[in-house]
């Protein structure tokens, strides 16, 4: 059995799962929970003396799904939200909630692509500008502190990496980091290079968060199941060998076509090939985004 397969299960009786409403809820520490609900991105969840501070949400129409899920863990009211980044499925519910009263944080690039149409090729998806309540009232360049819940959370703008706007959060205290979509755990990423995304980015991102990681840290992805340290290094490891086998076929003068016929990334595809980012689609992106 390969190590990760091991890993990943002995994770799963260490977390108490609960399915509710379609939403997955997964006991990560006192207080932390990571709610996985079909097709949209992880929400997680603190809860605590404060109230309740989640980073990401949902789908939209999916808000009173996750305010029930939610609500459930302690029974207050979502005070504030932070958005990773500015896609449909950790966004789609920041009217429903803004209008209830949450105080929605991001970078400044996400309130920037939030405020106006967005659309992104790849999922042919029109995102419409967002009205004012779903927009972040407090926005940072670098990164901001939150003091929360008995934690010191500490939020990390990760440059051009998922997005031009992605951030991570780790829970100090409690030993968590929230990754965003610098990691789709498991799978293929997609890198939305059209808004300021880039491999180097990602796997820089990858490496802070690596280096502010300990055995015992807690990584919730934005997509897939919960990860620890050794599991992100292998991740990161995986994307960046197949980073140099592409550019390497291309310093090589390789096509496109003889470089997808090369399976630059075959050594990793039981794995992580499953996913909508296929083998053939992630090596076609990086082909084409490592020859501009
Ligand atoms: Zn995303």
């Amino acid at each position: 059995m390969k190590l990760l397969t091991l890993l990943a299960l002995l994770f799963i009786p260490l977390s108490a799962t609960a399915q509710e409403n379609g939403v997955e809820i997964v006991k990560v520490r006192d207080g932390i929970h990571m709610l996985i609900s079909p097709n949209g991105g992880n929400v997680t969840a603190s809860t605590g003396e404060d109230g309740t501070f989640i980073v990401d949400d949902n789908l939209e129409g999916r808000g009173s799904i996750l305010t029930d899920a939610i609500k459930g863990l302690n029974g207050q009211d979502i005070k504030f939200i932070l958005n990773t980044h500015y896609h449909f499925d950790h966004t789609g519910t920041n009217e429903t909630f803004g209008e209830n009263g949450a105080i929605i944080v991001a970078h400044d690039n996400v309130r920037e692509r939030l405020s106006t149409k967005q659309f992104i090729s790849f999922f042919k998806k029109e995102m419409p500008a967002l009205s004012k309540s779903g927009l972040p009232v407090v926005t940072f360049a670098e990164g901001l502190n939150l003091h929360y819940n008995g934690d010191d959370v500490q939020i990390i703008h990760l440059p051009n990496a998922h997005t031009d706007g992605d951030s991570a959060a780790f829970f100090k205290n409690q030993n968590v980091i929230v990754t965003g979509d610098t990691v789709f755990n498991g799978m293929y990423p997609f890198i939305d290079a059209e808004h300021g995304g880039s491999i180097k980015g990602t796997l820089a991102a990858h490496d802070t968060l690596i280096a502010l990681a300990d055995e015992g840290t807690a990584i919730i992805p934005g997509h897939g199941p919960l990860m620890n340290k050794a599991d992100l290094q292998a991740y990161r490891d995986a994307l960046a060998a197949i980073t140099a086998n592409i550019g390497a076929a291309i310093k090589d003068g390789k096509t496109l076509e003889e470089t997808i016929a090369m399976k630059p990334s075959a050594k990793f595809d039981e794995k992580m090939g499953g996913g909508f980012i296929t083998p053939e689609i992630f090596t076609s992106f990086l082909y084409k985004h490592l020859s501009r």
